[in-house]
């Protein structure tokens, strides 16, 4: 290929890839595949029962809690009702959205391990419009060691959420990153897992290892725990290594992985210093319309599925 076509093939990937707000019919997309759009979805009338997705890859830092946040307030924005829950130590979910775990009585912590603590009295209204957060800190590393000696300890995240699942369409569960009895118990609790995957070498170490825990949820806990999508995120169209990354994710995970892709931008971590998702602190920003997107894929992939609320 000579050097001017070159150089005009990567000028249109970059095009493609900096207005995945707006595809063009027949424009290949940074995944490599033609982007078709996807349609508005419809407005609810009635609301719940919710479809419950858990947020997780136990590699940090691959934006899982960056993808809860902005993807919960994109489907917020879509008059959907969403409920996060920080199912990390860390609270990170919570910090992200203005909140300081620390100096908060009731959190999953004691949801999960108190009798006389109700799903409600964990809730916290966000500054999203009909987003509500279950904050996390670092209590909920107790947790972990106290639930292995229940019984049923795979299920007491699911148990104390279900009173919450007529209440709302989409609840999305923060996982921590390790494969512990934490993020079991997310993957016991929901109908959906969204893997995160950060465009950068090594990105695939350890997918197999989450894709076969994933399978043994699904066989021996959970036979309606269905893989809802992988994310790419992170992803620089200027490097030539990120694009390869992400070739090898479609080439592995085929029609798994979203169309939408998570371009790198320092307005997420800006955001998270803010306590406040991109789509409101910067709700023109290429971020902002990337989670747009991908909650309109989102509701797409769910209708054309017949679940969740994609209607
Ligand atoms: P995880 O929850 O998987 O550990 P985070 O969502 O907390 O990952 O992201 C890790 C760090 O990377 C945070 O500082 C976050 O602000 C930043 N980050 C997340 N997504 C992006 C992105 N698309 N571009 C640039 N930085 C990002
Ligand atoms: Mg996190």
């Amino acid at each position: 290929m000579g050097i001017v076509a070159a150089l005009a093939q990567e000028g249109s990937a970059l095009v493609a890839a900096s207005r995945n707000a707006e595809p063009q019919a027949g424009e290949l997309g940074p995944t490599g595949r033609p982007l078709s759009g996807f349609p508005d979805p419809e407005p609810l009338v009635v609301h719940g029962p919710a479809r419950t997705v858990a947020v997780c890859n136990q590699k940090g830092g691959v934006g899982k809690t960056t993808t809860t946040i902005n993807l919960g307030a994109a489907l917020a924005e879509r008059g959907r009702r969403v409920l996060l829950v920080d199912f990390d130590p860390q609270g990170a979910l919570s910090v992200g959205l203005g909140i300081q775990p620390h100096d908060i009585d009731n959190t999953v912590y004691n949801l999960l391990m108190e009798r006389d603590v109700s799903a409600h009295d964990v809730l916290h209204k966000t500054c999203v419009d009909g987003m509500d957060l279950m904050p996390s800190n670092i209590d909920l590393s107790g947790a972990e060691v106290q639930l292995v000696h229940e019984v049923g300890r795979e299920y007491v995240l699911g148990g104390v959420l279900k009173p919450l699942v007529p209440e709302y369409d989409v609840i999305m569960i923060d996982c921590q990153p390790s494969l512990g009895l934490l993020t079991i118990n997310a993957l016991a609790a929901a109908d959906g897992v969204l893997i995160p995957l950060e465009c950068e070498y090594f990105a695939m170490r350890g997918v197999a290892l989450l894709m076969e825990t994933i399978d043994k949820v699904s066989r021996r806990l959970n036979t309606k725990l269905a893989i809802d999508g992988l994310l790419a995120t992170m992803y620089d169209s200027r490097t030539l290594h990120t694009r390869e990354v992400l070739a090898s994710m479609v080439n592995g995970f085929g029609d798994q992985v979203f169309h939408t892709v998570i371009n790198r931008t320092v307005r997420f971590p800006d955001a998270t210093v803010a306590g406040e998702p991109i789509t409101s602190f910067d709700s023109g920003s290429m971020g902002a319309n990337a989670y747009r997107e991908l909650a309109k894929e989102v509701l797409e992939r769910w209708r054309q599925a017949g679940v969740g609320h994609g209607g």
